[in-house]
């Protein structure tokens, strides 16, 4: 399986941190946390999404477009690294942003995330809730072609299986981390939404045959749904890479029971682990992703299903941008 045969655009700070949790291991008194710091990735606040980007942007490139269209949630971390990622390469990006909250905060809507979309010079139009946003972009894509623009679509959360070699690649990084510092790592645990950061790294991980159970904390669908989409891609990805059937249904485990009132709107567990990584560790997660997955996190330590003497590894996909759409609940 050799990623190299796949144009990419090297921009991201890899290797990303692999490092202890000390504090919050000891605050929890069971497992040892360690964490993969994917929120530092080193593109306009960081992020999951700038590893997918590498990949996809290098398609655009080679597809000679000159405008990048993606779309998200209005607080999209995957939209604002897409228009850095533009910037970056001399392209335009035009954004997409549809209403799933239904806020009328006046920073959820305008700061955060929305205020560096605009900030790296995309431009931006508002959808509301339930849009299909899939037929949005293909119709802005006419208008563009219409005036002679060569149009370049990333599907939203860049989560196709180009996006997902962004994953592939993270797997194999994180288990030579641990292979140079004879870690083991009993699991691997992340927040999964549009399922390309999920869907690529169990097709790496089986790809090694790591043998490390991956946990997918679910921010939006149910688990049979979130499953199904995270397993559909991965045999995408591994189709791709030429290694067709290599992950099983039964490798796709998501844990749907974080999610709390939707998408977008944080429980208050979400709310005591955002606080609780942010006092005792220093760092920030976000109210939509990595918050709700370290609530599940912390809920598996504190009810014994991870337990102590087990090496549990959190991968941080970022979002801290979204913080300021957040002041609301949070300040
Ligand atoms: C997009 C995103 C995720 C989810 O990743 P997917 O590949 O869409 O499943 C998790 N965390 C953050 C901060 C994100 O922006």
């Amino acid at each position: 399986m050799l990623l190299s045969r796949f144009p990419r655009i090297f921009l991201a700070h890899l290797p990303t941190p692999l490092e202890r949790l000390d504090r919050l291991s000891a605050l929890l008194g069971g497992p040892d946390i360690w964490i993969k710091r994917d929120d530092c990735t080193g593109l306009s606040t960081g992020g999951n999404k700038t590893r997918k980007l590498e990949f996809l942007m290098a398609e655009a490139q080679d597809a000679a477009a000159d405008l990048v269209i993606t779309q998200g949630a209005t607080q999209s971390n995957h939209a604002r690294q897409t228009a850095a990622f533009a910037a970056r390469i001399g392209m335009d990006c035009h954004i997409l942003l549809e209403d799933r909250t239904g806020s009328n905060n006046a920073n959820y809507n305008a700061n955060g995330n929305v205020l560096l979309d605009r900030l790296h010079g995309a431009s931006v139009e508002k959808h509301p809730g339930g849009t299909d946003m899939a037929a949005a972009m293909e119709s802005a894509a006419e208008a563009f072609r219409a005036k002679g623009r060569k149009v370049y679509i990333i599907p939203g959360g860049g989560s196709n299986p180009t996006g997902a070699l962004g994953y592939v690649n993270c797997a194999f990084e994180l288990v030579g981390q641990l292979n140079d510092r004879a870690l083991v790592a009993d699991h691997i645990v992340t927040a999964t939404g549009s399922a390309g950061t999920q869907a690529g790294l169990i097709t790496g991980l089986k790809a090694i045959h790591a043998g490390i159970p991956l946990l997918g904390f679910g921010v939006r669908a149910p688990k049979d749904r979130q499953e199904a989409s995270v397993f559909a891609l991965a045999c995408g990805t591994a189709e791709k890479l030429g290694c067709p059937g290599m992950v099983d249904r039964h490798d796709v485990v998501a844990d749907c029971a974080y999610v709390g009132g939707g998408y977008g709107i944080p429980s208050e567990a979400t709310l005591e682990a955002v606080r609780l990584f942010a006092r005792t560790e220093g760092i920030l997660l976000d109210p939509v992703y990595s918050g709700k997955a370290a609530a599940g996190l912390i809920d598996y330590c504190r009810t014994g299903r991870f337990r102590a003497g087990e090496r549990i590894v959190f991968l941080h996909t970022g979002g801290s941008a979204a913080l300021f759409g957040y002041d609301s609940v949070l300040g």
